[in-house]
């Protein structure tokens, strides 16, 4: 009999009804002789209301409160799910983090999943009992309540399959695999059969909210093969793998983006040695994540550098740096938080020349004006102004021809 894991996010336990159409999908694994541990979110909806709930406690809610109020979203479909399996007469048991456990560090809001003891599941199991186990929570070594960040049951998912070394992870969404761009947004959006782990990566990390990028991380490290698939009509999917299990390999996978960048500018720097430490190192010191880097060639002896962050960071990251200009005798530091961030990405980038040019061919003809640009080995990601974000995937989806193919450009 072999043990399976599967994760159903919040649209696919969004209501009662889908819950238990849920718990007949998992009955019938049941059937055919699998063990299942079921992984389940919040229903849809339910963390932001949580969330919204804490701000209108609190202007500055604790870290610490916020993830025992924020697991709490997940405690109740796993109570909700049990209930549907044994009514169906199968045998089922929920589990929190912290009764599987699932240890984490103590990094609240995005905590890091750092031991699984499967003990207890495994125990389940032999009894005959489905494990339905909370996403997105887990516990620390002091015993506090954390959370592994938005998105984060998937992670909970991968972590735990490579614990009980499934075969494969099976995440059931809201869509019916991972598409060539977001579907809410491109209609001629098409499926990807199968992606490598670093497509997969770069495609969570610029937008693609479809999986947690922890989550690939988790399952490219320990080679998990994950699938994406449907939970209201579940067929093959999409298989995110190694990259020698993907046969054919597209030019172009895929293209993402992401709204709520912010740019931060710091204009006329004297030019020498260490002002992107000094300008720089407050912004890591106060744990912002900085994304692109740009410093201009200096003309007259000084220079501008820009950098990206997230927007919510914005306003810190001025606080933090108006000294520093001061400091360093430079002109002034501005921000604007109007971006958005387009990325085309793709293995097949090695091996073929031109592909920046066709991106920035197709914005051009649009009037789309590109602020930064930056590239990696499999990506080229552009900021541009964040009202053209939607034109700009759609253009650019057009261009590399995705909607008459998912694996070829
Ligand atoms: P769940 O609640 O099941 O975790 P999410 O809302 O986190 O689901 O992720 C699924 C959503 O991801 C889809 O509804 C889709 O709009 C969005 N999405 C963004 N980019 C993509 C993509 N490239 N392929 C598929 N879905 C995508
Ligand atoms: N419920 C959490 C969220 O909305 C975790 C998840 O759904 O994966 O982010
Ligand atoms: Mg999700």
């Amino acid at each position: 009999m072999s043990v399976i894991v599967e994760k159903y996010g919040g649209t696919s336990v969004g209501s009662i009804e889908r819950i238990q159409s849920v718990s007949r999908n998992v009955a019938e694994k049941v059937k055919l002789g699998n063990k299942p541990v079921v992984v389940v979110s919040a229903m849809s909806g339910e963390t932001n209301r949580l969330v919204e709930l804490a701000k209108s406690m609190t202007t500055r809610p604790s870290a610490r409160e916020m993830d025992t109020l924020l697991s709490t979203g997940e405690q109740v479909t796993i109570a909700l799910l049990s209930f549907a399996l044994q009514d169906l007469g199968v045998s089922a048991q929920s589990f929190t983090g912290f009764q599987v456990p699932i240890v984490t560090d103590s990094a609240h809001g995005r905590a890091r999943i750092t031991k699984i003891d499967v003990e207890a599941i495994n125990a389940a199991l032999e009894t005959g009992k489905v494990a339905v186990v909370a996403g997105f929570q887990g516990i620390s070594p002091t015993n506090k309540i954390t959370t592994l960040g938005r998105g984060g049951s998937d992670t909970t998912a991968v972590a735990l399959a490579v614990a009980l070394k499934a075969d494969e992870c099976r995440i059931y969404t809201d869509v019916d695999g991972v598409y060539t761009a977001d579907p809410r947004v491109v209609e001629e959006a098409t499926r990807i059969p199968k992606i490598t782990y670093e497509e997969m990566l770069e495609m969570s990390g610029s937008g693609a909210k479809v999986m947690q990028i922890r989550a690939v991380e988790f399952a490219s490290k320990y080679e998990m093969p994950l699938r994406v698939l449907s939970s209201f009509e579940p067929d093959e999917g999409t298989l995110i793998t190694k990259e020698e299990d993907v046969m054919e390999q597209p030019m172009i996978s895929g293209i993402t983006s992401i709204d709520g960048e912010a740019k931060v500018t710091v204009r006329g720097v004297p030019d020498r040695p260490g002002i992107a430490y000094s300008i720089l190192g407050p912004i890591s010191d106060a744990h912002i994540n900085v994304d692109m880097i740009v410093q201009n060639v200096s003309t007259d002896d000084t220079t501008d550098l820009t950098f990206t962050i997230n927007q919510e960071d914005l306003q810190p990251a001025l606080d933090l740096l108006a000294p520093v200009v001061r400091e360093l005798d430079a002109e002034t530091v501005v921000g604007d938080s109007n971006l958005a961030k387009i990325s085309v990405i793709g293995v097949g980038m090695r091996s073929h020349a031109g592909i920046a040019t066709t991106m920035f061919k197709a914005l051009a003809e649009k009037g789309i004006n590109i602020q930064i640009i930056s590239t990696s080995e499999i990506k080229i990601s552009v900021t541009i102004d964040r009202e053209y974000r939607e034109l700009a995937v759609r253009t650019l989806h057009n261009a590399f021809r995705l909607e008459e193919r998912g694996r070829k450009g």
